[in-house]
């Protein structure tokens, strides 16, 4: 097991082989930023953003990663407090300079899940390891430079009429693809008023999870809006009902939040579950987990995107490195950090070229400058642990 995740995961990428640097310093930080304007999906409303960072300091040079767990458990388990508590209890220790990425991550698959603890370090060591070797992540990573695809997110609106605005709002920027939040009660006639305006625009709909199979004779009633794919209609957790789910649609299922590691991946793909999968690298333990699941959706011939978690630039920025990723074959969720905060903690911002791709920064690591009196101006909590 231990040589074929190493054999797999040296194949999809050659940071798997970087050493662990000696870290001078380790420092937690939760930031709070408010959001332009809330997030609504059919679970909650989100009106700030409280991120979890984690700050490693060697030899003078800094790495950052971002946590995309939230405070509270309603998108998924892990919370920002389950992700300190296995940092600092579970994964630091197994933490050795000298050690690989590959040996690291080895050494943590003992501990089942906490996938988004395991990404937020892995993260920030990727991105020291970078900017230590003077390099953008995409090149330690062995990804090319490309520029990524865009697409934008629509939280659930009041009306109809509230949405037809804001997808003209979004329109106004030349994204690639719109992705629309729907639930029980605002689906059918929504996607249809959008559909009607727009017949060419590439549309998706995502349902966090609202409704159960027994909707499928509704849900049936969106192949008729040629949408890109509806994701994660079904339970959060649930694989082998979206497998049901898909044979009686002709409109592709994409899995979102019951795609947790790898083996999430290999089931839905026996299964049949999803014809897309909406890999969220911060989710799914990070870059060399998503590299894998990318790779195996590529040999299977299944679609994969790269999802949001609403992230500060640092995570916003890994997103971008990760979709150099050939693996990566449709629109995903990086849309304009302008739509989210007034005031970020990164520059650049991500900004859209007029043919609505997005370049990659230009520095090293992430790419982009962290404004650290801006963190600290944003700080709630910081917990020096080194
Ligand atoms: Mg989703």
């Amino acid at each position: 097991m231990d040589q074929q995740f190493l054999h797999c995961a040296v194949a999809v990428s050659p940071a798997v082989n970087a050493r662990v640097p000696v870290l001078d310093r380790i420092d937690l930080i939760t930031v709070r930023l408010p959001f332009v304007k809330p997030f609504a999906t059919s679970v909650h409303t989100w009106a700030v953003k409280e991120a979890l960072l984690l700050r490693l300091e060697s030899d003078g040079v800094v790495g950052w990663g971002e946590c995309v767990a939230d405070p509270d458990p309603f998108y998924a388990s892990e919370t920002t407090q389950t992700v300190r508590h296995i940092f600092k209890e579970f994964l630091l220790p197994l933490l050795t300079p000298g050690q690989t990425i590959g040996e690291l991550l080895k050494r943590w698959s003992p501990v089942r899940g906490h996938g988004m603890a395991k990404a937020m370090v892995e993260n920030a060591l990727l991105d020291l390891i970078a900017r230590q070797q003077n390099r953008p992540l995409h090149d330690l990573l062995g990804l090319p430079a490309r520029r990524i695809q865009s697409g934008i997110s629509l939280g659930i609106q009041d009306s109809i009429p509230a949405l037809l605005d804001a997808v003209a709002d979004a329109m106004s920027r030349p994204y690639h693809r719109v992705k629309l939040k729907i639930m029980q009660g605002k689906d059918i006639e929504w996607v249809r008023a959008i559909r009607e305006a727009y017949p060419k625009l590439m549309l998706m709909a995502d349902a966090n999870g609202d409704y159960r199979l027994e909707h499928a004779a509704h849900l049936r009633d969106l192949d008729a809006f040629n949408l890109t794919m509806i994701e994660q209609p079904l339970s959060y957790s649930d694989i082998v009902q979206h497998a049901a789910l898909q044979q009686e649609l002709a409109t592709p299922l994409c899995l979102d939040e019951s795609i947790h590691d790898l083996d999430d991946a290999r089931s839905a793909l026996a299964l049949k579950a999803a014809r897309v999968i909406n890999i969220k690298q911060g989710r799914v333990g990070g870059m060399i987990e998503s590299l894998r699941i990318a790779a195996l959706c590529q040999q299977a011939g299944i679609g994969v995107w790269s999802g949001g978690m609403d992230e500060t630039g640092i995570g916003r920025a890994f997103n971008l490195q990760l979709q150099t990723s050939p693996g990566f074959t449709l629109p995903g969720d990086t849309s304009e950090t302008s739509r989210y905060f007034k005031e970020d903690i990164v520059e650049p911002g991500v900004v859209l070229a007029d043919d609505g791709f997005i370049a990659l920064p230009a520095g090293t690591g992430i790419g982009v400058t962290v404004l650290e009196e801006r963190v600290a101006r944003f700080t709630l909590y910081r917990e020096s642990l080194r």
